[in-house]
């Protein structure tokens, strides 16, 4: 990490008790969606008398957890054009905000060991050119021309095939980009206040019109609840039942490997994905936890069962020794979808079900929410995200693409 860069990030907070008694937006958590949102209606929209309530610290739920994969290789049209769209404002997001949050095009290997994995990979190639994604159907020699570190037999057992590979593919240093939304929005008068949980909702009639904390009540034009793994509490204050479910998910860290490993690699019939670190440490990251549970307890038995999975198609890992390991708790929709949006409640919106893929969706889904609640009107990007599909029987089921189940 440069020292120098990172003091160049100016964060000016505001105490809880210098909180106004009035604000025309409210938000409830202080990770990469909540902040992306104060950004955007700063920067898009002249709107800037907004407070960002947090109850920890900026970036310390899944925004600052999670394994920082940037991809857009979805499996149905709606979720590529969104996440498409997201990876090109990652593109710019350095030029935009003048920080370095360590963007880093890779390509994404997305690999099929069996003849059912080759037809839906090249299904999800045909899926994505079409929608506007870079993605390629390719064979075993491309992927060992990508990929020199991969066992193309699988230890014996799970053969690579053939793979999508997705050449946009990226990463991004996770607690830069929330500090960049983060000094952008507080440059233009955002008031972020650390350490401010919201413990209830003010409510007239039906409307929610502003939110409780222990410092006192503060008033909203709008309510948005953008609070990862703990959306669910904050829907319950306004009387909302979600269709979330709040699992763990952890990742772990090695110690540095010398190689180049230029490739984020995933495989979701062995279900693990893996990058290399600006450090150099390899970055691995599994399924979910099956439990629904807020435990942040990371665990010997995911490790031991993760780093076998790894190292049946990237050996070299047996000579790594893990440096750390750590869990988030991500707010898992039941179609692997995420609801943004109008909750039928007013003055009360969300942003949710980012589960285990809502990183890559931080500039979007924070762009086409404020323009959401400044202009009154769900954008045409996100309408199909509504909480209402559920109700409509317009789920957007593409759990084969979340890597993660
Ligand atoms: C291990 C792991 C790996 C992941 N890997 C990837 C990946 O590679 N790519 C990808 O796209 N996504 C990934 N994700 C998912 C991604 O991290 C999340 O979807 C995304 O960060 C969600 O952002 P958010 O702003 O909605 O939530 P968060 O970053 O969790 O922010 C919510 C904030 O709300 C605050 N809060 C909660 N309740 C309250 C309250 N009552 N009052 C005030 N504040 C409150 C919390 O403290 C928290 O800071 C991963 C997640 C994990 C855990």
């Amino acid at each position: 990490m440069n020292e120098y860069v990172e003091r160049q990030i100016v964060l000016r907070w505001a105490a809880p008790e210098s909180l106004r008694d009035a604000y025309d937006v409210v938000i409830i958590g202080g990770g990469g969606h909540g902040l992306a949102i104060a950004y955007y209606l700063a920067t898009r929209h002249g709107i800037s008398k907004i407070a960002v309530l947090e109850q920890g610290y900026i970036g310390g739920g899944n925004s600052g957890r999670n394994t920082t994969v940037i991809r857009a290789n979805y499996g149905i049209p709606e979720a590529v054009r969104f996440y498409q769209h997201s990876i090109e404002l990652y593109q710019r997001l350095e030029e935009e905000t003048g920080r370095w949050v360590m963007h880093q095009q890779k390509g994404l290997l997305w690999l099929a060991h069996s003849e059912l994995g080759v037809r839906a990979e090249r299904a999800r190639a045909e899926v994505n050119t079409a929608c506007g994604a870079k993605t390629t159907f390719v064979t075993p020699p491309e992927i060992a021309d990508i990929c020199p570190q991969l066992d193309l037999d699988g230890g014996g057992s799970w053969p690579v095939r053939g793979a999508s590979y997705h050449a946009e593919g990226a990463t991004a240093r996770h607690d830069r980009v929330v500090w960049a939304y983060a000094e952008g929005a507080m440059q233009r008068g955002v008031h972020v206040c650390q350490r401010t949980p919201v413990v209830g909702l003010l409510r007239e009639g039906d409307r929610v019109v502003g939110v409780e904390t222990p410092a006192g009540c503060v008033h909203a034009g709008v309510v948005v609840a953008a609070a990862g793994g703990h959306v669910t509490t904050i829907a319950n204050m306004a009387g909302l039942r979600l269709p979330i479910r709040t699992h763990p998910l952890q990742a772990f860290v090695t110690n540095h490997y010398q190689q180049q490993f230029d490739t984020i690699v995933a495989s979701s019939d062995l279900l693990f994905y893996a990058s290399q670190t600006a450090r150099g440490e390899m970055l691995i990251g599994a399924e979910i936890d099956r439990q629904p549970s807020y435990a942040y307890r990371a665990g010997h038995r995911f490790v031991q069962h993760c780093a076998h999975r790894a190292m049946t198609l990237l050996p070299f890992l047996r000579d790594l020794r893990i440096l750390r390991q750590w869990t988030g708790v991500c707010d898992m929709s039941p179609d692997y979808s995420p609801i943004m949006g109008e909750t039928g409640i007013d003055g009360f919106l969300i942003t949710t079900g980012w589960g285990t893929w809502g990183f890559k969706a931080i500039p979007a889904g924070g762009e086409q929410m404020a323009r959401l609640i400044a202009e009154g009107e769900t954008p045409a990007l996100i309408a199909p995200f509504s909480l209402d599909r559920f109700a409509r029987d317009r789920t957007l089921a593409d759990r084969g693409s979340a890597g993660t189940h």
